[in-house]
């Protein structure tokens, strides 16, 4: 592919059917932000939002607030417009507690259900917190392991296998299975799939009902823009939420708390996964993030993805040749999510010397370098300047300047 100026990207934001969208966001001055798929942008309504939030509700309403103003209502109500984004109805989304937690949630869940099986299947590489949660559930409940396939999840799942968790789009190489496939060949064999969408949701067209997906859980602070640290969401299907229930059995999740009696009883629907009280500032931040996908086309959004994605892809090819980055993301726009990612052996010096440039993208270790192109609000141009950077960064050798090889807490 030719090589862009920065009059050809100009012109491409200018025919973005999403560039309405992408000036509700905050954008810092000179920044490049290629991170979107870490912490998603704020938007612009959420701080008026913010400080109506603390001084009129909090500051004035008091406990009031909770009929008055519905934050009680809340993680159901963004929850059913979460749903519009992954293809679910509105009664089978709940906002609550973060991904780590739900996902505790729904494996308990799914393996009581799931009696006597009790292998929990997942695949070496896959996101830590996934693996983790697994391993504590298998550490505490009886007869519990988990089992990584180390050649395919597809081909491993057989009759013991009692819940498969997987991501949607991998955290590190960006590839993307596929939902209905997998969802389809461990339904044959009585087993249930938790899908972990913390890396489709808000950046894919995802329609979970056409899958046949059952149980999925998400992040709130990413695609989403929720903000740091933003509650996450869960979905189970209409059908299966009578039959689970909810190893966290807080009084938000009773069928009646203000009874406050001495027994749990489930709430019907999708209450009954609630724990404990709704962080509720955090949850009307997380509100401003989901509202900015109001009346996005889904199908667009993913188009955009795709050729954002594709062309950084192309560009770096063509302007970082020879330097020793190795693409580890699908060529394929249908087998890839929003971010790129290459391997290079000095992946943590290049990132930091992109960041003293104001091109912020992320380091995983031990040699990725990961970039993110949030659809809803990531132009064109910064397409451009990030390949522009990088490729100064990689020309220089500016990475191997002292102050680059550092590393703080959060990489
Ligand atoms: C970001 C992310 C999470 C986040 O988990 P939290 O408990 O909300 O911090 C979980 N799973 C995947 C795949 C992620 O990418």
């Amino acid at each position: 592919m030719d090589t862009l100026d920065l009059f050809d990207v100009r012109a491409l934001d200018a025919a973005d059917p999403m560039c309405d969208a992408g000036r509700r966001f905050v954008r810092p001055q000179g920044l490049t932000y290629l991170d979107g798929n870490s912490l998603g942008a704020a938007p612009t309504a959420a701080l008026a939002r913010m400080q109506a939030a603390v001084a009129e509700e909090w500051g004035g309403d008091l406990v009031r607030g909770w009929n008055g103003r519905d934050w009680i209502g809340a993680p159901a109500r963004i929850g059913g417009k979460i749903a519009r984004l992954i293809g679910a109805q509105p009664n089978e989304v709940i906002v609550a507690d973060s991904t780590s937690v739900n996902i505790f949630k729904l494996l308990v869940a799914a393996l009581k259900r799931q009696a006597p099986r009790r292998v929990i299947l997942s695949e070496p590489g896959e996101f830590p917190t996934d693996l983790y949660v697994s391993q504590g559930v298998a550490a505490t409940l009886p007869g519990v392991s988990l089992r990584l396939a180390e050649r395919g999840v597809a081909e491993a799942i057989d009759e013991t296998v009692a819940v498969v968790l997987l991501t949607h789009v991998h955290y590190r190489t960006s590839a993307r299975r596929d939902l209905a496939a997998i969802t389809a060949k461990a339904r044959e064999a009585g087993a249930l799939v938790l899908w972990d969408l913390s890396h489709s949701a808000g950046a894919l067209q995802v329609d979970l009902a056409a899958a046949g997906v059952e149980l999925a859980v998400g992040c709130g602070y990413k695609y989403l823009n929720g903000g740091p640290g933003a509650p996450a969401w869960l979905f189970v299907a209409e059908h299966l939420q009578s039959g689970l229930s909810s190893p966290l059995s807080g009084w938000m999740g009773h069928d009646d708390p203000f009874e406050f009696g001495d027994v749990y009883r489930p709430a019907t629907g999708m209450d009954r996964f609630l724990c404990g009280t709704p962080p509720v500032l955090s949850m009307l931040a997380l509100e401003c993030g989901v509202d900015q996908f109001a009346g996005v086309d889904m199908a667009a959004l993913e188009a955009k993805t795709a050729r954002l994605t594709g062309l950084y892809v192309d560009q770096v090819e063509g302007r970082c040749a020879g330097h020793g980055l190795q693409l580890i993301t699908p060529r394929q726009p249908e087998g890839r999510g929003a971010h790129v990612s290459f391997t290079h052996p000095a992946a943590f010096a290049i990132v930091q010397a992109l960041i003293a440039r104001d091109v912020i993208g992320d380091f995983r270790a031990p040699d990725v370098l990961r970039f993110g192109f949030a659809p809803l609000y990531t132009r064109y141009e910064d397409v451009w300047r990030g390949v522009e950077a990088l490729a100064d960064v990689l020309e220089t050798g500016a990475w191997k300047e002292e102050r680059f090889q550092a590393r703080a807490r959060v990489t």
